[in-house]
This record gives C-alpha cells, structure tokens and sequence, in this order.
C-alpha cells in the first residue's frame, strides 16, 4: 500500500463486546468483510465477570471469557478480521455514501464505507483499594448477573439513581437483606422507583451513608460504614457489595462528531441503530443506559449489521 493510498473497509467494527462480535457475525455472514478493532479491554465487560448465567442457549452457563471466545471464533468463522488496536481518532464524513477515517493506534489511518460502533460503557466504582481488591470476589457492578449467587445472604448497595434502586428491590427478591447506602439524605431515583425501595420490607435504607472499607481478604466478609452527617461508623456482615452509582459511555472521542445524551450516551434513531451519521451505527452500552445486558447487546450488534448492509445497498443503488 502506498503510502497515500488508504486501506479502503466495507464495514469497520469498533469494540469487542456481545454486540461488536454479533455485529460481525452478522456482517461478514452478508460478505459485508468486516474489520473488528478489539479496543483495549478485548472481550469487553464480560471478561471481567465469572459466569454468566443469563445468556440463553447455555444450560449451564458459560464463564464471561470463554464466551467471549467463542464470539470471537464464530465470527472469524465467517471471515470477520479481528485486530488488537484501539481507534484513538475519527473523521466523519457527513455525506451519505461518504468515507469515514478512522486512526487507528494514534498511527494508522483507514477509510471505512460504514462503522459500527460497539465501544460499550464502562461502569463506576468508588476508587476504594479494598473495593478493587474484591472486584470477583463480592464486589459487582451488576446485580442482575450476580445477583443470584448471593441466594438467601446479605449484600448491600450503593448508589442513589435509579438504577441502585432497581437492582436492589432486583436483589431484595433473591437475598435475605440489603442493605442500601445513599450518600446524600435524599435519592436521585424517581419517585416511583424510590416508593418501590421503601416499601420493600428487607431493604435497610441508608441516607448520608458511605462505604468506609470493604472487609475481608479473599471474599467480601463484611462492610465499614459511614454516616456523613455524625461521622458514626458501622459494621455490617455481607457477603456481596453492588456498586450501581452509574456508567461511562465509552465515547470520548466521538463526542463533537456524533449526537449523544448529556450523559454521553450515542443517541440513535427509533427501532434501529443509526446515528445522525449516515453510514456510522451504534450497538450495545454504548447506546443503552437502561438494559445493559449481553443479550440486548447482542441484540442491537445484529441490527447494526443488518443497518449497515442495507445502507451500502442503497447507497449503490442511488
Ligand atoms: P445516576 O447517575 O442517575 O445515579 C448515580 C447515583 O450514584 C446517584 O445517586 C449518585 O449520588 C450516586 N453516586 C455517584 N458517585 C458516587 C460515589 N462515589 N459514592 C456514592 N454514591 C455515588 O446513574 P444510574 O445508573 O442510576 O442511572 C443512569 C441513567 O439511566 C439515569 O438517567 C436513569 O434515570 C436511567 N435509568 C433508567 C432506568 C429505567 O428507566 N428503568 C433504570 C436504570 C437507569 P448523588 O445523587 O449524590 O450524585
């Protein structure tokens, strides 16, 4: 290749989630000859989780990075191009059946006819060494895939959105008790949601409540708290702690070129995964604030593809 001749992609996939490896699937199925940049953290957010459970058509579940692999395989399988790289730069044309750029690495830049973007959400934590230190051993960022491991125990909460509150009424089904820490004296969440918490009767609702320490070596034991307002610790016995205190969006260097919520999260149109970008899709958490599944990702990774070889077809026909 010249050095001003670009490689030219039919259908470039960024990201390496459920929803970039289906949208690959999907695509190189179509003869689309896609290209999947992996990003930094390949195999995405699952390869941080052990099993998951709640993905259908696995009877005994799967751990997150096996699964992982084997999207990865199914969709090299059908000629997909996996690349460790992580795209660093975009240059959008706004042209209907124009050519995006895309830097791949801060070095190489391609030219791709469509994009899928799959760059996930990443999920926040308080920072804490204890809590770092637990993450897979109790501390968890998703209660809906965790949740369930913790049958008939204790676990507590933090955060005060809606999301806190919806997996703690979530987990208040499976667990004996939880405990939910708010560290403000009131909660963001709506009123509806924050009527389903304090009418739940084994959630102990904490206002003005912080995560002092996470106790135990190998598994979460136990939980210091700490009230803001008296400066009074506690010490509770858990053997879970949910951090639900909200997401990133992976997107930053998008922002500027693509529509996105105040939150940063991709908007695209109604029932499908087009951005204002013509030829440029979103698929998974990085335009989902509300599922957050590896199904729904999946889900719209399939609609990104089916989008996109539309587009293309269209296009060559005008
Ligand atoms: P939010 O940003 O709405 O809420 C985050 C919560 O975590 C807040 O209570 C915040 O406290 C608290 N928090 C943040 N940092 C810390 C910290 N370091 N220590 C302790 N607490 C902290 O995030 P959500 O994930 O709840 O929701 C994101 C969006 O998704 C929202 O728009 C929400 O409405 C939406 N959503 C909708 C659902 C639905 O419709 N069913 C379900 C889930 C989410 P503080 O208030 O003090 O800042």
């Amino acid at each position: 290749m010249s050095e001003n001749k670009l490689e030219r992609i039919k259908c470039l996939i960024i990201g390496s989630g459920p929803a970039g490896y289906t949208a690959a699937i999907y695509a190189s199925r179509a003869d689309l000859k896609p290209v999947l940049y992996t990003g930094m953290e390949p195999g995405g957010q699952l390869t941080t989780t052990t099993e998951v459970d709640n993905f259908p058509g696995y009877p005994e579940g799967i751990d997150g990075p096996t699964m992982m692999i084997q999207l990865q395989k199914q969709a090299e399988r059908f000629g997909t191009e996996v690349r460790m790289g992580m795209v660093t730069e975009v240059d959008f044309s706004t042209e209907r059946g124009g050519i995006h750029k895309v830097c791949v690495d801060n070095t190489t830049w391609v030219e791709a006819e469509t994009i899928i973007i799959s760059t996930g959400a990443t999920a926040k934590y308080l920072g804490l060494p204890s809590e770092q230190r637990l993450r897979g051993g109790g501390v968890s960022a998703c209660a809906v895939c965790d949740g369930f491991f913790y049958k008939n125990q204790d676990v507590a909460i933090v955060g005060g959105g809606d999301t806190a509150a919806e997996e703690a009424t979530y987990l208040a089904n499976i667990c004996n008790k939880v405990t939910m820490l708010v560290r403000k004296d009131e909660m963001r969440a709506s009123k509806a949601m924050q009527h389903r918490v304090t009418t739940t009767k084994n959630i102990d609702l904490r206002y003005n409540t912080e995560v002092d320490e996470v106790l135990g070596e190998q598994v979460v034991e136990g939980l210091r708290m700490l009230n803001n307002k008296t400066g009074e610790k506690e010490t509770i016995a858990i053997t879970g702690l949910f951090i639900a205190i909200g997401h990133k969006p992976n997107t930053d260097i998008f922002k500027g070129k693509l529509t996105m919520d105040e939150s940063g999260y991709v908007l695209t149109e109604l029932k499908s995964t087009k951005t204002n970008i013509p030829g440029v899709f979103a698929s998974g958490d990085v335009q989902d604030n509300v599922y957050r599944q590896a199904i729904t990702a999946a889900g719209t990774g399939c609609m990104a593809a089916l989008d996109a070889e539309r587009y293309l077809g269209e296009v060559e026909a005008e």
